[in-house]
């Protein structure tokens, strides 16, 4: 009997664990892919839409570009999940599998932020993106708040890379003087893992004017006063305020029992859950990583080995140890970056390679890299 494999999720996590096991099996196994959208956007590409550097339709990478042996690709909103008969029910059909891979990421509660949806804007999401494309051009003075509105949340140095591709943008369009930017984040400096990161940033924000406020959380936005009020109660006045919403997970992975806590437990060495058969890969599970593509990856890379090693009656493969490398935009087309492990079982600590053009270079072949393999894309 050929294995049948479900893939819930068309992310970094599900896209890089589909194509390992498409290589190593081709049409030995019976792999379907399961997401609700026609096409995938690199997270990274958010910030290049809200500031006109690249169009909604050029960052989008079709499904339908997808051809592998042994994979079905299904464009279908997934509506229950039993993790224990393995059993997946979409908006179209119903599934079982052998083996389950939940990879569906983290979704948004912008109303879980009063007064976000009314006075602010997120730009989080594809949507968000484009509708501060809108609002941006309209902000030519007065005070710009990029602020965290609770944790986790994906990618952490993105709310940095935001205020400093802001300063650029305001500065291009010769407003930025009439401009103040501030940054409100939950922790004490921009990257904790990375002292020589948080170094560089932190060096960054004074030189351009950005004033980082540390260790605080937006709560809620008054629209009539137009102020942000922080969890310690202090209120900061605003003109434009760019927010990182709540994260959770999908609404299908809360009904389907798999979360405690918030986020899947998982077995940080394999990325399995305590149901037999079912892996939970990315932004879903709380392995202990940051939520970033990156992680994402490395950890479909592990639960893909050890499907493998199982589908094969193998070994077990080396336990997951969350390495990533993330690329960090410090503007003037300069980019940085961390490189850090998570699971090694020492304290996490990132290495840091300073900001250059030719780490530019290395960012977009990351990206290229991945529409080859995935996608078939040149
Ligand atoms: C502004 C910004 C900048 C970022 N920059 C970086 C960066 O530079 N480097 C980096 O590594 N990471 C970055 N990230 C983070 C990165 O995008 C995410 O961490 C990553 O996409 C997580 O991968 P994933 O596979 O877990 O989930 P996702 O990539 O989010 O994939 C989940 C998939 O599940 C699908 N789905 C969800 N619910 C359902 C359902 N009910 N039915 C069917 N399908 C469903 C979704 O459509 C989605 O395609 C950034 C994120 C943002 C917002």
């Amino acid at each position: 009997m050929t294995p049948k494999v479900l893939v819930l999720g068309a992310g970094f996590g599900g896209l890089e664990l589909t194509t390992i096991l498409s290589d190593e099996f081709g049409d030995d196994l019976d792999l379907t892919l399961i997401d609700r959208s026609d096409h995938f956007v690199f997270g990274y590409s958010k910030l290049d839409v809200m500031f006109g550097r690249e169009t909604p339709a050029a960052v989008r990478l079709s499904y339908s570009n997808i051809v592998k042996s042994g994979v079905w690709v299904r464009r279908e909103t997934i509506t229950s999940i039993d993790p224990v008969a393995r059993r997946v029910t979409t908006d179209a059909a119903t599934y079982e599998g052998d083996i389950l891979v939940v990879a569906l990421g983290a979704d948004y509660d912008v109303a879980a932020t009063p007064g976000l949806a009314e006075a602010g804007n997120e730009f989080y999401s594809v949507a968000g993106a484009e509708r501060v494309r809108e609002v941006l051009p309209a902000f030519s003075k007065g005070h710009a708040i990029i602020g965290v509105t609770s944790t986790p949340f994906k990618c952490p140095p993105a709310p940095s890379e935001c205020a400093l591709l802001l300063h650029d943008y305001l500065t291009e369009r010769g407003v930025r003087d009439a401009c103040e930017i501030s940054l409100v984040m939950p922790f004490g400096v921009p990257v904790p893992p990375s002292p020589a990161a948080s170094k560089a940033l932190l060096a960054a924000f004074a030189e351009r004017d950005i004033t980082f406020v540390p260790d605080r959380l937006v709560r809620s936005l008054d629209p009539a006063r137009k102020v942000a009020v922080l969890a310690d109660g202090s209120e900061m006045e605003f003109d434009l305020f760019l927010g990182i919403p709540t994260h959770r997970v999908p609404a299908v992975v809360e009904q389907s029992g798999l979360a405690e806590g918030g986020w899947i437990p998982v077995d940080p060495t394999n990325l399995k859950t305590k149901f037999p058969g079912v892996y939970a890969v990315g932004d879903v599970n709380s392995v202990g990583t940051p939520k970033a593509g990156v992680f994402a990856e490395g950890a479909a890379r592990v639960a893909a080995a050890s499907i493998i090693a199982e589908l094969h009656s193998t070994e077990a493969p080396p336990p997951y140890t969350g390495e990533g490398a993330c690329y960090v935009e410090f503007g003037a087309d300069r980019i940085g970056r961390v490189d850090v492990n998570f699971l090694s079982g020492l304290s996490p600590t990132g290495s840091f390679v300073d900001p250059s053009a030719a780490l530019a270079g290395e960012k977009v072949e990351f990206g290229a890299s991945r529409r080859r393999r995935w996608f078939g894309l040149s």
